[in-house]
């Protein structure tokens, strides 16, 4: 093929895919131009996962009637003027690239009303053209309307998730401006549907509360913010504020680390390791926790430039980020927490992890030959076992007619009921449990958009959840094998899983869910009888070696590997 230059409409939307890669790219970028335009109160109505509809409505500074046009043209912006400005912007916006790319994908309707006019002006683009201009009434702000987006697009369409995926990305972008912003009044209402709705008053609690809701935000941190925590770093000062959970709070997925640099809101690897970091030793393995940082530096030390949605930044000290950040939640862990439960998680959680390591690695690092066989080759059953003991109060030790067998107690149970939840799921028949008195069950607006499409599929296991106000459930039973009160956290992180994944793995996902809460756990001591009964269920399981997740359930050490390890052969 010859070179040539490729025509303006597709050099648009090529530009554009980097900018806009699904509706919620969309909505972030048109929050943004509603924040940096001094809003107070932003609005975001979505319809159809935001491929109908996206309407975002602000009381800001809006665009003046001459410049409207001008605002979708590219590179055309009015928070920045020379290069001397990209070492220290203070905007969320600086690129001018949002407005032109949304209309290259997608029909864009705007009505806006600058300070001191009059009156206002709509315009129309349909495939990045102005078909229409007229005056509009309409108070001081700005309303962008963005309709059938990625019509003209049909590649990018096609890897578009779900619409409740997409539902719960949007939401997630509007939650963490509601956490940036706590004195902007959000709201955001998808298909009709109020999802959330910040008071503006300015509080980061508020937020917390409106966002997570007032079991997590009960066990917030606040951080000390009164510190300059640059140590050594050059001039200027970098300030952590905003609030860290509890460990007890400990999440499944990383979807509850909020970050924002200078109020912008960015995904950064260094800062997610540095809370983790600060965490050591007081979380469950597994876990990850809930911080919403607020980084405040001089621009000079940041570039935002990096990328074209600007989610990302790169800083010119990163060790000393990494330091403070680190420091900052540390201490405020360890100064608002009771001294001596802080080592009673520390020994809890962080001792059988390492012993768990070095059981599975000693017969290899023996010196010897390796075992001749390892623990995946074992037969497809499980023998008669007879059960000896129990080790480290996380093993059973048993003995079968070819040696030893240790047992992960966790491992061997999350199989019994998996097989149990799979089999009721087949046979239509869940346990059910009905609870004494009907408890109320709150959800983020990110979970929200998952449960709304989940509830059929939790029913035929045996929950029964009905809708109870914007954001909270009634529930009247449970599936029987979640006795006790292991249901709310087994819901919870089950929507945050959810929300990652193909709807058609749902179901599976909420098997392995239920079978692994509620399950006999790590550290916990067995009678002989608990011991000789969950050795028996698995013996009976159909898939006894491992558990859902793939790790194994048993290790077998056989009389030839014991002898050979002993010397005797
Ligand atoms: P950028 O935000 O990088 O400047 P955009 O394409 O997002 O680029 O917007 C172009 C310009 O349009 C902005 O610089 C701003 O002047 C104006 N603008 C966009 N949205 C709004 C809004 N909601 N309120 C006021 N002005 C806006
Ligand atoms: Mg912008």
């Amino acid at each position: 093929m010859t070179i040539k230059i490729l025509d303006k409409e597709t050099v648009a939307q090529i530009a554009a895919g980097e900018v806009v890669e699904r509706p919620a790219s969309v909505v972030k970028e048109l929050v943004e131009n509603a924040l940096d335009a001094d809003s107070t109160q932003v609005s975001v109505e979505v319809r159809g996962g935001g491929v109908s509809l996206i309407r975002v409505m602000d009381n800001g500074s809006g665009i003046p009637s001459s410049e409207v046009e001008l605002a979708f043209q590219r590179h055309a912006t009015s928070k920045i003027s020379s290069t001397n400005d990209l070492q220290s912007i203070g905007s969320l916006g600086f690129r001018g690239e949002a407005l032109p790319s949304i209309a290259a994908v997608a029909r864009v309707e705007v009505v806006t009303c600058a300070d001191g006019e009059s009156a206002g002006t709509g315009i129309i683009l349909e495939g990045g053209a102005v078909t229409c201009r007229q005056n509009q009434a309409r108070a001081r702000g700005t309303t962008v309307t963005v309709r059938d987006l990625f019509r003209r697009v049909p590649a990018r369409l096609k890897f578009l998730k779900s619409v409740p995926t997409e539902n719960s990305h949007i939401a997630n972008v509007v939650s963490q401006y509601a956490l940036a912003f706590p004195g902007v009044a959000f709201a955001l209402s998808i298909d009709g549907k109020s999802t959330l709705k910040t008071s503006g008053r300015g509080k980061l609690m508020d937020s917390v509360i409106d966002v997570y809701g007032v079991e997590i935000a009960g066990r917030m941190l606040a951080l000390d913010d009164s510190e300059d925590r640059w140590s050594g770093g050059p001039a200027g000062s970098i300030r952590v504020s905003g609030m860290v959970g509890s460990p007890e709070l400990g999440r499944a997925g990383r979807g509850y680390l909020s970050f924002f640099i200078n109020r912008r809101w960015v995904s950064s690897r260094l800062l997610a390791y540095a809370v983790e970091e600060a965490y050591h030793g007081l979380l469950m393995t597994g876990k990850h926790p809930v911080a919403i940082l607020n980084i405040s530096l001089p621009p000079q030390e940041i570039d935002v430039n990096i990328h074209p949605a600007k989610s990302e930044v790169k800083f010119r000290n990163e060790s000393g980020v990494f330091r403070a950040v680190q420091r900052a939640v540390r201490q405020t862990l360890v100064a608002q927490m009771p001294v001596p439960k802080i080592e009673e998680v520390a020994t809890a959680y962080a001792a059988p992890g390492v012993r768990r390591q070095e059981l599975w690695t000693s017969p290899v690092d023996s010196g010897r030959s390796p075992p001749p066989e390892a623990p995946q080759t074992l037969l497809a059953s499980l023998p008669v076992l007879r059960v000896v003991g129990q080790v480290l109060n996380s093993y059973i030790v048993a003995e079968g007619p070819d040696g030893l067998y240790l047992i992960d107690q966790h491992a061997a149970h999350e199989r019994i009921r998996f097989e149990k939840v799979k089999q009721q799921r087949t046979q239509q028949q869940p346990e059910v449990q009905g609870l004494l008195e009907p408890a109320t069950f709150e959800v983020t607006p990110r979970q929200n958009e998952i449960l709304k499409s989940c509830l059929e599929n939790l029913t035929e296991f045996g929950f029964s959840l009905e809708p109870f106000g914007d954001r909270t459930y009634l529930v009247r039973a449970v599936p029987g094998l979640l006795a006790g009160d292991s249901w709310p956290g087994m819901l919870r992180e089950l929507l945050d899983v959810l929300s990652g994944e193909a709807r058609s793995d749902w179901e599976e996902k909420i098997v392995v869910s239920i079978a692994c809460h509620g399950a006999v756990r790590s550290g916990q001591a067995l009678s002989d009888d608990e011991m000789r009964e969950l050795v028996r269920q698995l013996e009976q399981t159909a898939n006894p070696h491992t558990c859902p997740h793939g790790r194994p359930t048993v290790i077998h050490l056989s009389s030839t590997q014991l002898e050979k390890e002993f010397g005797r052969s």
